[in-house]
């Protein structure tokens, strides 16, 4: 029977679920015709304001010679080029350090291949952190290894749990099908732009917490790791809350945030280098002007859900250019500070996003430094100084859209924000590089010829900083070991070759899938 795929089937907002029906009158063919429908991906478009409409790719089989029509492709045979893996040689015991996306994802798929793994994290488990977090909300006090950076299911765990990927490959695909397997809607395997919320991360984080005990795993909370020992340029020795234990394979998913051990690495002579991130402002919005700018009026956002956007805008002779980044519709923004004495803006939402703000990073390209240490340095100086114009009590700089275009303080009171530890009016460019703040600027212009009102109803809240890593731990491209210390494979946000929580995740399962025991 002939194979088909057809591409950006329209399907009305209130009818989601009937895709057969939707295909068959589109194809003018019975309902009974159409056999083995699957569905390859959904999406909301909303490209003619005022009528968006699902759109869905889905495969099927059908008796029927169908003429060639618009959309219509017979099904192309699947490769499995993705399935061909290099082998790297590990122990059969692995030390995994660091409990975000990319060591959990590691640890399981290492285990369901029958390794032995140990995995140890500095903060605690997903509960008792989401206490420290709300604690630190309420009374200030900071826990530099139980925040929102660090703890179980890592930076991931208080986000607005987009699943996005910039390419779906076996190993993103995989890990899709875990989140699926561990309780998760099966929607998030064809959603174009699938996200869970921080709720359902919790409820994920803690079933896959399970699973890995069940197949034999084991997992130290509040356990640092301090030092590293190298022998003869492989790694021999670690040591984990002052004790040292014997380690030929470590797997290192520290974060982009740990910035002790990049200091580590660099002393015990690990090969690092410096590279590009990006840094700016968070901004927020009424949700209801983003919905209608980008849907339209009457819109029904029960069947939509809340609107998104995603901007980017060429400034300063497009040598930098500003752009949106890890939008969370309906969300809150956190403070996300690993250090004491720093302040750090980051969004997240439920996963009903329906609260009455949106935000959103506006961020702009910062180059690799001259020195190792200079993108650390940049990010640390503009979360110190945010910290001081807070008075030390995590009130974040923020600044009317509106008034930082005319570089200056606010005169009146700013709206009401979602970020838990107040704001404090001040005059950005005063602290921020401007080069930013005029990237920033430019792309504000250019952002409120798309949505109209961006400008005028818009807050600043500074500073955003954390986007990805200022630095790379350098490793083989292949083997994923670094280059200059057998034994020691590097994953994730942190090692600077992935970003997100599905990307840093399939980093894991790479890994996993490459490892062959040695003894
Ligand atoms: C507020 C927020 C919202 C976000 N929203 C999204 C989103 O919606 N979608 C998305 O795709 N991405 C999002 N991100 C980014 C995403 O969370 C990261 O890209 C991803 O978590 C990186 O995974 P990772 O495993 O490499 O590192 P991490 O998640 O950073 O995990 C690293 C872990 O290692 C631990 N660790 C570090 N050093 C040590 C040590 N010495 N000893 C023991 N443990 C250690 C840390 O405590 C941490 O738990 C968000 C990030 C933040 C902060």
């Amino acid at each position: 029977m002939p194979s088909y795929q057809y591409r950006e089937l329209s399907v009305d907002l209130d009818k989601k679920n009937n895709v057969a029906e939707a295909l068959s009158h589109t194809l003018h063919i019975s309902l009974d015709s159409i056999q083995n429908l699957s569905i390859e991906r959904l999406s909301l478009d909303s490209r003619k304001r005022g009528a968006p409409h699902w759109s869905y790719n889905v495969f099927f089989d059908t008796e029927k010679t169908l003429k060639p029509q618009h959309g219509l492709f017979k099904k192309e045979s699947e490769t499995k080029n993705d399935l061909i893996v290099d082998s790297v040689d590990v122990s059969s015991l692995i030390h995994v350090i660091g409990a975000g996306p990319a060591g959990l994802w590691a640890t399981l798929h290492l285990l369901r291949r029958g390794f032995q793994v140990k995995l140890y994290e500095q903060g605690k488990p997903v509960e008792s952190r989401f206490r420290d977090i709300r604690r630190f909300f309420n009374d200030r006090h900071f826990n530099p290894t139980s925040n929102v950076l660090f703890g179980e299911g890592g930076a991931g765990a208080f986000s607005d749990g987009k699943l996005n990927t910039r390419s779906r490959n076996l190993f993103s695909q995989t890990v899709l099908e875990d989140m699926v397997h561990l309780g998760m809607s099966k929607e998030i395997l064809y959603f174009s732009k699938p996200h869970i919320g921080t709720n359902k991360l919790v409820l994920l984080l803690r079933a896959l917490r399970q699973e890995i005990i069940d197949l034999g795993g084991e997992i130290f909370f509040e356990s640092k790791l301090e030092d590293i020992e190298i022998t003869n340029q492989q790694i021999s020795k670690i040591k984990i809350n002052n004790s040292w234990l014997d380690c030929d394979t470590l797997v290192l998913a520290p974060g982009h945030s740990a910035r002790d051990l990049y200091e580590l690495l660099n002393e015990k002579g690990v090969t690092l280098e410096a590279k590009g991130f990006a840094m700016g402002v968070r901004v927020e919005h009424p949700q209801a002007l983003i919905n209608e700018r980008q849907f339209g009026k009457n819109v029904d956002i029960d069947l939509t859900g809340s609107a998104e956007y995603a901007l980017t805008a060429k400034t300063l002779k497009d040598t930098s250019s500003a752009y949106s980044f890890c939008m969370c519709p309906g969300g809150v923004l956190v403070p996300c500070a690993s250090e004491q004495g720093a302040l750090a803006t980051n969004g997240m939402s439920h996963s009903h996003r329906k609260g009455p703000l949106a935000n959103g990073a506006i961020v702009v390209p910062v180059q690799a430094g001259k020195s190792l240490w200079d993108g650390l340095n940049h990010q640390r100086r503009l979360e110190r100084i945010a910290y001081e114009i807070g008075e030390k009590s995590y009130s974040a700089p923020a600044q009317s859209i509106e008034a930082f275009l005319n570089k200056k303080r606010d005169s009146i009171d700013l709206p009401k924000s979602t970020y838990p530890c107040g704001l404090t009016p001040n005059n950005i460019w005063d602290w921020m590089d401007p080069y930013i703040c005029k990237s920033l600027a430019e792309g504000f212009l250019s952002f409120e010829r798309k949505i109209p009102g961006f400008i005028k109803y818009g807050t600043i809240i500074a500073p955003e900083t954390r986007t990805s890593s200022p630095i790379r731990i350098l490793r083989n491209l292949d083997t994923l070991e670094s280059v200059s210390t057998k034994g020691l494979f590097v994953l994730g946000e942190g090692a600077g070759y992935a970003g997100g929580i599905v990307t840093s995740a399939a980093d894991g399962v790479r890994f996993a899938l490459k490892a062959k025991k040695l003894h």
